[in-house]
């Protein structure tokens, strides 16, 4: 089952970024290409009826299986990434963390208007960072169709936040 290989590939790493938290590693997921093969069909497996024209990937980690799941479904990949490091015409949004706060930006023409867009991320904690994503895309006239992750910690309940935009949430492995 890829979920239970998924689960069994993430590694926990206690204190990082700092003391108290433990971290959920994915690295080790990108030795194994069986396993991202298996992760992309679980991912195409459950969105594919949702009649994507775009997944956009949140920097970094969100780049890795959102472009390879948009390469499968033959759909174009949207970067969603801090604040200074698109080139071209961006909108931004701005969000709170628990220390400060931090920007998300997207090209201003990164899909046509009405574009039913995929957020993927490697891992949903707070939502604070999909929420944001979400309100750049709707920015810009899209619609905003689902979102994915490879990990979601329920105990943060950042999914109840996500569902103003969309009901569509999957998450691999809880
Ligand atoms: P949120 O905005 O939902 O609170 O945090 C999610 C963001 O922080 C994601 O972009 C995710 O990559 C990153 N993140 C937070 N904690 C972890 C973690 O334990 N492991 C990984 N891989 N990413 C994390």
């Amino acid at each position: 089952m890829v979920e239970q290989n998924l689960r069994n590939a993430i590694r926990d790493i206690p204190d990082f970024p700092k003391p108290g938290i433990i971290f959920k590693d994915i690295t080790p997921i990108l030795k194994d290409p069986q396993l991202c093969e298996d992760i992309v069909d679980a991912f195409v497996d459950r969105i594919k009826h949702l009649k994507l024209d775009v997944i956009a990937g949140i920097e970094s980690r969100g780049f890795l299986f959102g472009l390879m799941v948009a390469n499968k479904l033959k759909i174009p990949f949207v970067p969603i990434r801090k604040q200074g490091k698109l080139p071209a015409k961006t909108v931004a949004e701005s969000y709170k963390l628990e220390y400060g706060q931090a920007t998300i930006e997207v090209h201003e023409d990164a899909f046509p208007q009405g574009s039913n867009v995929l957020i993927h991320d490697d891992l949903l904690a707070t939502g604070g960072t999909v929420v944001a994503a979400a309100k750049l895309i709707e920015k810009l006239g899209g619609h905003v169709a689902g979102f994915s992750f490879l990990i979601s910690l329920d105990f943060l309940k950042g999914e109840g936040r996500l569902h103003r935009f969309s009901e569509n949430v999957y998450s691999l492995v809880r």
